[in-house]
């Protein structure tokens, strides 16, 4: 009986994307380094099904949208480390996918400055569309890729506004994490001297902002190596600084990772 209901329901959910649109993607990915990296925030593509949630065109390409650079970032990283990087391919106003199931944030009626029509009163089978097809099939790619190599250390790649809510953030490069600080811990020891950005723990923001959810979700709960990096994105405007910030970020994962790995070796002699 159970069952005939939830057939029933899934019947009236709509198709939201176009036929061949996808709504995340794997690069390298038969990268063979000991890390893979995700890209929640890479693209603020809006299918045409929501006609833009009622946003003008400015809101739609603003960092609301999405993480302006930090695909470009994690490019430079994931050629770097040989690392497979999942990146999602629509925009965290339609689902957010560093967000739990079912928290308002997943799908945000405002964001900063922004209110989004488009958002308010979302009909539940729509809710429950946005889920099934752009949250879901992410999070399986992701899951697959970690599955498939072990145990490899999980980076997630974001960028942030310089100004929000009309406050200037001074810190450049976050270094995020969840209850498990390992990695993180083990990066900020391996800031090079000359590194010329202000490198912060767990800013602009932290966990309980709900920031944390993929590397908690996927990299913690898996017993993985994790972080999550920040990096503002007025420092990511062209490919040679993308690549300044890579650079740095590079040495502080490789002297992390080295760092880690052969104090796990240790453990086990
Ligand atoms: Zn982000």
């Amino acid at each position: 009986m159970q069952k005939q209901v939830e057939t029933v329901e899934r019947a009236f959910e709509p198709a939201l994307l176009e036929p061949g649109e996808t709504v995340c993607e794997t690069l390298n990915g038969n990268g063979h380094g000991d890390m893979v990296l995700a890209c929640e925030h890479a693209s603020h593509h809006i299918p045409n099904y929501f006609n833009g949630l009622g946003l003008s065109k400015k809101a739609r390409h603003s960092h609301a949208a999405w993480d302006p650079g930090a695909k470009d970032l994690a490019l430079d990283l994931s050629d770097a480390f040989d690392a497979p990087l999942v990146c999602s391919k629509i925009s965290r106003l339609v689902y957010d996918c560093n967000r739990p199931e079912n928290t308002p944030s997943a799908m945000p009626s405002r964001s900063e400055i922004f209110d989004i029509p488009g958002n308010i009163d979302i009909p539940i089978n729509e809710a429950q569309a946005r889920l099934a097809q752009i949250y879901h099939p992410f999070e399986r790619m992701l899951s697959s890729v970690l599955q498939s190599r072990g145990q490899p250390v999980l980076v997630t790649v974001h960028s942030f506004t310089p100004v929000f809510n009309g406050k200037k953030r001074e810190v450049e490069i976050g270094i995020l994490h969840g209850t498990d600080s390992r990695l993180a811990d083990a990066m900020l020891e391996f800031v090079p001297a000359d590194a010329g950005f202000v490198v912060r723990r767990n800013e602009p923001y932290g966990p309980t902002d709900g920031v944390a959810h993929t590397i908690e979700t996927h990299g913690q709960n898996r017993g993985l190596l994790n972080v999550m990096i920040e990096v503002r994105n007025d420092l990511l405007g062209d490919p040679k600084n993308v690549m300044r910030a890579a650079n740095v970020l590079a040495k502080m994962l490789t002297g992390a990772m080295k760092k880690l790995n052969s104090s796990t070796k240790d453990a086990r002699s």
